[in-house]
């Protein structure tokens, strides 16, 4: 089984919209393995996001990711990562497919409800970003 990093960003936890974000990843057969709600410092958010620093949209991007809590968890699963972000839908909610996570619950693309690992190696990265190894289960 494979795991990814999923983030439930400010807009759609600020918009009470956590139960059916984590209702919509158990119904499509990702299971949660680790979960703590938190609100990022900006030096938190900056290390996360780190490769998009420079980026024109970086500023608008820190101050939306710490305007509030947010729940990280840890999504596990056949083809977790692929799948999660087949579950969230285009970074741009606009074109994201009906029925995604984003067209769901997203506004526009600097307010997009959802973050998911990209990649393997980035799954790794931001796991260990967030959870110590023993808080995985
Ligand atoms: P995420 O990493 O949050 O899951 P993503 O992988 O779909 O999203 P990235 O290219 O990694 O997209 O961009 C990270 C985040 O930066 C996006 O979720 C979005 O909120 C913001 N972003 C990306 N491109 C733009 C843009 N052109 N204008 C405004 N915000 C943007
Ligand atoms: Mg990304």
């Amino acid at each position: 089984l494979e795991q990814t990093l999923s983030i439930i960003k400010p807009d759609a936890v600020g918009e009470n919209h956590i139960g059916e974000i984590v209702a919509h990843f158990e119904q499509a057969g990702l299971s949660i393995v680790a979960m703590k709600m938190i609100r990022l410092s900006r030096e938190q958010a900056e290390g996360f996001y780190a490769e998009h620093i420079g980026r024109p949209f970086f500023e608008g991007l820190m101050n939306f990711m710490t305007s509030g809590p947010v729940v990280v968890q840890v999504l596990s699963g056949e083809n977790a990562i692929q799948r999660n972000r087949e579950l969230m839908g285009a970074t741009d909610p606009a074109k994201a497919e009906p029925g995604t996570l984003r067209a769901r619950f997203g506004s526009i693309v600097s307010a997009n409800a959802v973050h998911g690992s990209d990649s393997p190696v980035s799954a790794a990265r931001e796991i260990a970003y967030f959870f110590d190894q023993d808080a995985v289960l």
